[in-house]
């Protein structure tokens, strides 16, 4: 599919950890462009990365700008536009305080830490095919037995419950538990919602054992859901919730925010590069492309969910998920074919996640594609 010397050149130099077949070299808005020239609209988005459309102007114009300024200069000083961006994702989260990182795994990292060192205790509590990232620590909490127990024994110890089983929740919780690490909605999984009673027996039960609950939005964060956060549907209050994905346009970006008094000292975490100036000025630039079309995003998911409907979708705001069994990458490949890319999760599970700002006509076209692959 892609240009042979390409593909060729990363058989050989590349290690061979991913599935792919073909190269996108170029994207605007919600399209992208492959190596032949050819257009899709784009419901992967960098798998909810792309939240602003690709190459948002004011998002590379940040960029740009940060760059002819200051590229990299360590956590040893102040870095340009960190501050800022940690009192808007503050402002925008209702938490006390954040800490950036490069990554959603990353993130992840840093919220088992402070739950550690802030509780004193070590154990955690993850749920049955949650994602949470494939760094050691992420790893230790990520359900999927194929990509874990290779690298068994994992630090932290941790116990998995049913995802939506509070009575399992409440078996596996002791006051050794340091916390529960849970997604608003399972995106790997396929974009599985539970009911909102999950979530506030999931705080009632940490309450009730001086465990903290880690809410990872990596995916459901900035937006995608028609919040800010995926678990304000609920109106529960985590105590740390982790972000990444959406958060900066595609530069690499994560970050946490957690509630009044659970923070870092001097000396407890830190990355070179995490909450370097370009990731802060691009956040910044996303930040306000989203809160200028956040409004739209229940209605477009809207949009997408009728067109769907027979198909028996689950969705809230712009993650939406179709169960379609054995058919579900044949079903991509037909799409792909006629101009729309689309993903399969785990077990069958069609999962779309395009950017925030795809137009309803182009809703309107790729769920047209998507229904004729379906039928
Ligand atoms: C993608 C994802 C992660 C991992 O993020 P990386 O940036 O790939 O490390 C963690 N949690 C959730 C819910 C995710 O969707």
């Amino acid at each position: 599919m892609i240009t042979e010397d390409y593909k060729a050149l990363d058989a050989r130099y590349y290690m061979p950890a991913n599935t792919r077949d073909m190269m996108l070299v170029r994207g605007r808005g919600s399209r992208v462009w492959d190596d032949k020239g050819n257009e899709y609209i784009d419901c992967v988005a960098g798998i909810a990365v792309c939240s602003t459309g690709h190459c948002h102007p004011a998002v590379v114009k940040a960029i740009c700008d940060q760059a002819q300024e200051l590229i990299h200069c360590s956590n040893l000083y102040y870095v340009p536009h960190q501050a800022e961006l940690a009192e808007r994702l503050v402002g925008i989260t209702g938490f006390a305080k954040a800490f950036f990182s490069n990554s959603g795994a990353e993130a992840n990292e840093g919220a088992l830490k402070l739950a550690r060192i802030s509780t004193g205790k070590k154990k955690f509590i993850a749920f049955n095919h949650g994602f949470h990232g494939r760094t050691m620590g992420a790893l230790s909490v990520t359900y999927k037995p194929a990509i874990r127990e290779p690298f068994l024994p994992l630090e932290p110890a941790c116990t998995f419950v049913d995802y939506g089983d509070l009575d399992g929740l409440m078996a596996a919780v002791d006051d050794q538990t340091a916390g529960v690490i849970v997604e608003p909605i399972q995106g790997e999984a396929g974009v599985l919602i539970p009911p909102d009673s999950f979530f506030e027996g999931i705080r009632e039960c940490c309450d009730e054992h001086d465990a903290l609950m880690i809410v990872d939005e990596v995916q459901t964060g900035m937006g995608r859901t028609g919040k800010w956060l995926g678990i304000e549907h609920t109106g529960v209050k985590p105590d740390i919730v982790t972000l990444a994905k959406g958060i900066a346009s595609g530069f690499p970006m994560g970050a946490l925010v957690a509630r009044d008094g659970l923070e870092f000292k001097k000396g407890e975490h830190g990355s070179t590069f995490s909450g370097g100036p370009i990731a802060c000025a691009a956040a910044l630039a996303t930040i306000d492309v989203i809160e200028a079309v956040l409004p739209d995003v229940p209605a477009k998911g809207e949009q997408f969910h009728k067109a769907l409907a027979a198909y028996n979708p689950r969705s809230r705001g712009l993650m939406i998920g179709v169960t379609l069994g054995d058919r579900c990458a044949e079903v991509r490949d037909t799409c792909r074919e006629h101009g729309v890319l689309i993903n399969c999760a785990a077990d069958g599970n069609l999962r779309l996640v395009p950017p925030l700002v795809i137009t309803p006509e182009e809703i309107e076209t790729a769920t047209g594609v998507l229904r004729a692959a379906i039928d």
